[in-house]
């Protein structure tokens, strides 16, 4: 589950950003023999130096390397985006890669502040495009004539590349929308230590069961035999260890329907859905030998005590988890390492 998502986060760190920039720079050194070609100095200057901070991009180190590269990006879109169109007028389309900015940079920026001030250079810039394009006209005609017979291609050209942008960045955030909301729902539902799940989400589930009338079945809950002194002799790293190999332990022996849940510290409730109470009893001697037996950290090992109780019909949730609580009290009062069932 954490793989799933820790490699999709992986691909777009390491391959997402840096194509991104590759493409940018290639198109850029394409627009700097372009624009020089058809004597439009002005432009193909520009594009120079959109192609050194992209160079400039690939060099950034550090953990903040792709924030830093996507604001630079977005700097430099703006910056082209503004001075091209007032060089070359609103026909040629340059104007239309300051758009989609200030949602790309809401979804890209993690930073507040570096949001924030993309959204407002991004909107003073596109106010500004359009006096600035008018006013500047008279002294960048000869551009704009030469540009002339080029204006529909890269109007359209622009216009396909700006399009193809808004799906990605749309998609890139759905995803991760989705991403963050399955992985919300994993922790809310999980415990951290263990990856079992936790408190809550056997609460959900015993509700669901309930309005479907299907709480059948047994409880099982069990408590590590002296923990406080693994912890004390050991120190509380290897009390995490223990937690843990209980955990799969316990995991290995029951079925995939079977709810498993961390109830808190190192006590644990199995839900066991149609199962007796023979049954579960049984199941739960075969845990209690298994943890028993297997050492959970080198040669150390270590007990846990086991109350078991099957459902009566129509009985709620909390009270059979008082009687298998009660259970598990019979069994830590009686000597540990047992199985009591009621
Ligand atoms: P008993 O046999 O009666 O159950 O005795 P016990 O020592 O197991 O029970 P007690 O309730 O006295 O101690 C539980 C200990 O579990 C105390 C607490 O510090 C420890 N504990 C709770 N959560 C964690 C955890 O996440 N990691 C570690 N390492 N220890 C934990
Ligand atoms: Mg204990
Ligand atoms: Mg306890």
């Amino acid at each position: 589950m954490q793989d799933k998502f820790g490699r999709w986060d992986k691909i777009y760190v390491t391959a997402v950003e840096p194509i991104l920039v590759m493409v940018l720079f290639a198109f850029h050194v394409w627009l700097a023999f372009f624009f020089f070609r058809i004597d439009i100095a002005p432009v193909a200057i520009l594009s120079i130096l959109s192609c050194m901070v992209y160079i400039i991009g690939a060099f950034f180190k550090g953990e903040n390397k792709t924030q830093n590269v996507m604001f630079m990006v977005f700097c430099e879109i703006g910056v082209f985006s503004l001075m091209s169109t007032i060089i070359l007028s609103f026909r040629s389309g340059f104007f239309l890669y300051a758009l989609p900015l200030p949602l790309s940079s809401f979804i890209e920026l993690t930073d507040k502040k570096r949001r924030k001030f993309m959204c407002i250079a991004i909107s003073i810039a596109m106010f500004l495009m359009i006096p600035l394009a008018f006013i500047c006209a008279p002294l960048v005609v000869e551009y704009r004539v030469r540009m002339e017979p080029y204006d529909y291609m890269f109007l359209v050209g622009n216009f396909v590349i700006i399009v193809a942008s808004y799906v990605t960045n749309v998609y890139v955030y759905m995803q991760r929308t989705e991403k963050q909301a399955t992985e919300t729902k994993y922790k809310s539902e999980h415990d951290t230590l263990t990856g079992l799940y936790n408190r809550s989400f056997l609460s959900q589930h015993v509700r669901a069961a309930v309005r479907r009338g299907r709480l059948k079945g047994s409880l099982i809950m069990f408590d590590i035999d002296n923990f406080k002194r693994i912890n004390d002799e050991y120190g509380h790293d290897v009390g995490d260890i223990a937690l843990k190999k209980v955990s799969e332990m316990a995991q290995s022996l029951i079925r995939e329907d079977d709810i498993l849940v961390r109830w808190g510290g190192e006590e644990f409730v199995i839900y066991i859905a149609g199962m007796t109470l023979e049954k579960a009893a049984a199941k739960a001697e075969e845990i209690r030998t298994l943890i028993s037996i297997t050492p959970y950290h080198e040669e150390k090992r270590l007990t846990i005590s086991m109350g078991v109780t099957a459902f009566a019909p129509g009985e709620n949730f909390e009270t059979a988890m008082k009687r298998v609580d009660q259970n598990l009290y019979i069994a830590k009062e009686t000597g540990k390492n047992k199985v009591v069932k009621n």
